[in-house]
């Protein structure tokens, strides 16, 4: 007998219908004998309704009474589900956020968990067999017993503070890329923590990317899979393989790939800054007052000039912000000193991701080798460890992301 937390997110519990078959889940693994914690999200929409309400009452709402607004949609859907449970038969009780408690910091609205006592669940666990079904997102403050939430997407963490984690969401699981724009990308039996962070935030919106950060710093895995899958249907699929996918550890991933898939963002904007002076405090002069300006840079290249006094400098922000980086830029020109500015946002960011790139060379050429034979022009390239990212024009994102995918031989 295991312990098993189970979740769910907005579309498994859009309606009593979807609740009563995510309810047929939770059997299935109590039948199996299993302890059971499950957490939900609010209904799809809810949250965004919710949100939207506290805009509307005030665009400089208080943090600590958004979340007191936001948190009730995780209230309703837990007594519901808990509701369901128990007229199937099954003994189920519904926890909040400071009812456990889940203890978080105090930054109302994107709060970080600092604790959780499961004492009671486990009790009960023992005592009376009951499933805990616990509302997603949302905790108390620590220091002043309000309530907290945990960021948008913020119950996939939830889950993971409670322990080994199944999280049923609308998609049976991470592919090697985007399934709408590649028909032959394979669903992965396993995905390293470090390499499902890299997929998370560059835009394969699977998981929300502080749930894989804790997830790898408690040791948690992490099963994806489909809420939409029969509940009783036999848990592998027709090829033999597990109905998700696993994120755990690199070593527990014993068919090791190089590459594990390709990821794309459109989220990126480029600035280039022709004719900087190549001497020591310029790039301290750009980019100190775009971190002033919260703006988050992400690539940047500097090019070695060829007269030792002017040099190009590129980089890219998001395109939420790039109308606001072009003009902190310009207002520090006068302290930067630079000929013109270039910016633009119909670019896209491809990446390569793969722990395989550690021990391998050749793999970043390998890629380069492959857009020009396309004709796809690179603007700018950076690299990790684990990751090469590209900029390239967006017109060519589908080219870039098909040819990628088969060239390092994840085609199914
Ligand atoms: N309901 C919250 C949101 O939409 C939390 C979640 O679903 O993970 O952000
Ligand atoms: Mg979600």
């Amino acid at each position: 007998m295991a312990r098993l937390v189970m979740k769910f997110g907005g579309t498994s519990v859009a309606d009593i219908e979807r609740i009563r078959n995510v309810a047929r889940h939770v059997k299935r693994e109590v039948d199996a004998g299993h302890e059971v914690a499950v957490v939900v999200s609010a209904m799809s929409g809810k949250t965004n309704e919710l949100v939207a309400w506290c805009r509307e009452a005030s665009p400089m709402h208080d943090a600590r009474e958004y979340d007191a607004v936001v948190a009730s949609g995780e209230q309703v859907t837990s007594g519901l589900l808990a509701i369901v449970l128990q007229g199937m038969g099954i003994t189920a009780r519904s926890w909040q956020g400071w009812q456990l408690p889940l203890y978080t910091d105090g930054t109302h609205a994107s709060a970080r968990i600092k604790g959780l006592n499961g004492d009671e669940l486990i009790k009960r666990f023992k005592e009376r067999n009951e499933v805990a079904v616990i509302a997603g997102f949302q905790g108390i403050n620590q220091e002043t017993g309000r309530i907290s939430t945990l960021g948008r997407g913020g119950s996939d963490t939830s889950a993971v503070a409670v322990d080994r984690c199944d999280i049923y969401t609308d998609v049976d699981g991470v592919y090697t890329t985007d399934p709408r724009i590649v028909p032959k990308a394979q669903r992965l039996e396993a995905v390293a923590f470090e390499e499902m962070l890299e997929m998370a935030s560059l835009g394969a919106k699977v998981l929300q990317v502080r749930s894989v950060e804790l997830a790898m710093t408690q040791k948690v895995r992490l099963f994806v899979r489909s809420s939409f899958d029969a509940p009783d249907a036999p848990q592998v699929d027709n090829k033999g393989r597990p109905p998700g996918t696993l994120i755990c550890d690199e070593e527990e991933i014993v068919e090791n790939q190089i590459v594990t898939g390709i990821a794309f963002s459109k989220d990126e904007a480029q600035i280039a800054l022709r004719e900087v002076a190549d001497k020591p405090g310029v790039a301290a002069a750009i980019f100190g007052p775009l971190a002033e300006a919260h703006i988050n840079v992400d690539m940047i290249v500097q090019n070695v000039s060829a007269d030792g006094k002017k040099t190009d400098i590129t980089f890219t922000v998001p395109v939420a912000e790039f109308g606001k980086a072009k003009a902190t830029i310009e207002k520090a020109r006068g302290q930067i000193g630079f000929a013109s500015m270039e910016g633009y946002s119909d670019v896209v960011k491809v990446s390569v991701i793969g722990v395989g790139m550690r021990s391998h060379a050749g793999v970043a050429s390998t890629a380069f080798r492959a857009l020009a034979e396309k004709g796809i022009n690179i603007r700018v390239i950076s690299t990790s460890e684990i990751k090469i990212s590209i900029l390239i024009d967006a017109a060519y994102t589908e080219l870039a992301v098909r040819t990628l995918h088969s060239v390092y031989g994840l085609d199914g």
